[in-house]
């Protein structure tokens, strides 16, 4: 969480105008960068699974109170049996790495304040691959180096 608030105070430091838009999350305490549309309110939950749980909460509520009506019920015994059928949908082709995963939303706001426009998921994913390619090559690049210098110099 310490390099989190490092990146966090940077971006700050580099984009004075996104202050507005750190809010704190009413369930942990954590600050983030929220849509400056969210700016100044303090009802809202972080993007680190928070908000996520939440909404999660209330539409289980909301459903579980609607399956018990009968009409429900004919509905969930319905969705069950499709459910059997149908094959899970197979997996993205270039999936985040899973440590990234959780936070591909907040990275998304984030890099969409620091852009000014709305950026999708996928191009966070596609950015991620980008940045993790680039540093494979300067990797690379730093390895043929001192194979380069020990044939020049053995030791
Ligand atoms: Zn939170």
């Amino acid at each position: 969480m310490r390099s989190y608030y490092l990146v966090l105070r940077s971006v700050l430091r580099l984009k004075p105008w996104l202050r507005k838009c750190l809010a704190r999350c009413r369930h942990c305490g954590i600050f983030f960068l929220t849509d400056p549309r969210n700016a100044g309110r303090q009802d809202l939950g972080c993007p680190f699974g928070c908000s996520r749980a939440h909404r999660q909460r209330q539409s289980t509520r909301r459903s579980t109170a609607y399956y018990r009506e009968p009409e429900g019920k004919v509905k969930k015994q319905a969705l069950n049996a499709r459910r059997r059928q149908t094959p899970q949908p197979p997996l993205p082709a270039n999936p985040a790495p899973p440590e990234l995963r959780p936070i591909l939303p907040y990275i998304c706001v984030m890099v969409g304040l620091i852009e000014g426009r709305p950026v999708a998921l996928w191009e966070v994913v596609a950015m991620l691959e980008r940045t993790a390619r680039q540093h494979r090559m300067v990797r690379t690049r730093r390895i043929d180096q001192s194979v380069a210098q020990l044939h020049e110099k053995p030791p």
